[in-house]
């Protein structure tokens, strides 16, 4: 089971036609509802489960601009601009706090990787600085170790994910957005080479826009149309702690351990050094787009051959109702979280944190990560699909960016002037040749 959500309602009857239909009720398409709304727009969001249920309510719950890809930066910075309205625009608090985060290093060679970055950054590294000794120390308090330094953001911060998404959906609503709750997307339809409507197990919505922010089922989404968007699941495992008293305020990714102190006290901690990916059809399929990064990181991924990958073979033999089937099957995808891992990484943090040693483990769960071969997402229009936007493959930091990526989002939809400039976020990078250039965030 994923953590609990603050809770979202949902609509009783479905609209026969809607000015715009976003497919996945997580924090992009809800976010891009929001703004859709708020613009006069008339709105549907389709969500097979439960709003939030999936990766934005099961993230470490990180705001972070520190070591993201240069090609973020733009939109990263729209984004903390509105977490920081964020109270404002929702009505509510979603525990988005400016409380740091730190990258541990444990040598100088993690120290120079991080000052690469700084450089990389330019004006964007804005307060981020390499810092140690007492300065670092402070901002340890419970620590029983040293480090030998730290990359440093006082500016980054966190929020609460059970919180931030289901609080988006409820200001869509209060907006006019109709949130479908239950309600899978089955395909899509277009006629005359224009988007027609979306079929949900529930009936037709007649739509000429539509954006697919399906998460990790957005490339099965884009299938139906046709379209091929490379994307890959890493399965990602966290737990939390009961409150602890007297620990670091902020959010630290140490060589073993990662951890984000909470609204309710405790703490998110997981290792954030590891990957696993479960192997799925898949996998082959897109094999030769994700070669580049693999080859970088192997050494950091493991491998899962199991139930996944049979169940994408038997969807697979089925076609297209396979593919429907699949998300009604899955309402709320709910991996495994990997225990051993999870052990070890709080192990590690109670031999660093000692005031972590009798605090007990409230929970676990596991979240799986939509990777694309670039690890940046995809927002954007695409070329063959007029009246279609695709936002997805946040690749594990769409929770932050999150805000800024539906304001984008919903630009593209309307054809407003954009917040940034979209086209390193272009879906047909990954379809015209253009070889994939991965991440050089850290
Ligand atoms: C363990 C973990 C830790 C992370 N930590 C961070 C972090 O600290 N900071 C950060 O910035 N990011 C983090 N991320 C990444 C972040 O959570 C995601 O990038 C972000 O939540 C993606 O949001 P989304 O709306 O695209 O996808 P999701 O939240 O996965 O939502 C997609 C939704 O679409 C729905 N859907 C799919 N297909 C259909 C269909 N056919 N019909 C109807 N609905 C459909 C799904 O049910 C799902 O609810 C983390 C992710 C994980 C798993």
């Amino acid at each position: 089971m994923g953590p609990p959500t603050d809770p979202v309602g949902s609509a009783d009857v479905q609209p026969t036609s809607s000015d715009v239909v976003v497919i996945g009720g997580g924090i992009i398409g809800l976010s891009t509802a929001l703004f859709l709304a708020r613009e006069g727009l008339s709105v549907v969001v389709c969500e097979k489960g439960q709003f939030a249920g999936e990766q934005s309510s099961r993230n470490w719950g990180w705001v972070r601009r520190m070591g993201r890809d240069p090609r973020e930066l733009p939109l990263v910075v729209e984004a903390m601009r509105l977490w920081d309205e964020m109270e404002a625009l929702v009505g509510c608090d979603v525990g988005f706090r400016r409380t740091g985060i730190l990258y541990l290093c444990e040598n100088d060679a993690d120290v120079a990787h991080h000052q690469d970055w700084i450089a990389r950054a330019g004006a964007y590294a804005l307060d981020t600085r390499i810092i140690s000794g007492p300065e670092l120390a402070r901002r340890l308090p419970g620590a029983a170790r040293t480090f030998h330094a730290a990359l440093h953001t006082p500016s980054d911060g966190r929020a609460e994910p059970q919180k931030a998404a289901p609080a988006i959906a409820l200001a869509a609503a209060r907006s006019g957005a109709v949130l479908l709750g239950n309600c899978s997307v089955r395909s899509l339809e277009s006629s005359g080479g224009a988007l027609s409507a979306v079929v949900t197990e529930r009936g037709r919505i007649a739509t000429k826009r539509v954006v697919i922010a399906g998460g990790i089922w957005s490339s099965q989404l884009c299938r139906t149309l046709g379209l091929r968007l490379p994307q890959l699941g890493i399965r990602s495992s966290v737990l939390r702690t009961a409150p602890v008293e007297g620990g670091p305020d902020g959010a630290a990714w140490g060589p073993r351990f990662a951890y984000r102190k909470r609204l309710d006290g405790g703490y998110t901690i997981a290792d954030g050094s590891r990957s696993l990916h479960d192997v799925v059809p898949d996998s082959f399929r897109f094999l030769g787009d994700f070669l580049p990064i693999l080859k970088r990181e192997w050494r950091h991924m493991r491998l899962g051959f199991g139930a996944p990958l049979v169940a994408g073979l038997r969807d697979s033999l089925r076609g297209a109702d396979g593919a429907a089937m699949a998300f009604e099957a899955t309402r709320i995808l709910d991996p495994q979280p990997r225990q051993r891992q999870l052990a070890a990484a709080y192990a590690a943090l109670q031999e660093a944190f000692p005031i972590f040693r009798n605090v007990p483990v409230v929970q676990q769960w596991a979240g799986m990560i939509d990777a694309t071969p670039d690890v940046i997402p995809v927002i954007s229009t695409v070329q063959s699909h007029p009246g279609l936007v695709i936002a997805t493959g946040f690749s594990g930091h769409g929770f932050g960016i999150g805000p800024a990526a539906g304001r984008l989002a919903a630009d593209l939809v309307t054809g407003a002037m954009p917040i940034v400039d979209p086209r390193a976020f272009r879906y047909e990078r990954f379809i015209d040749g253009t070889k994939p250039l991965p991440t050089t965030g850290v």
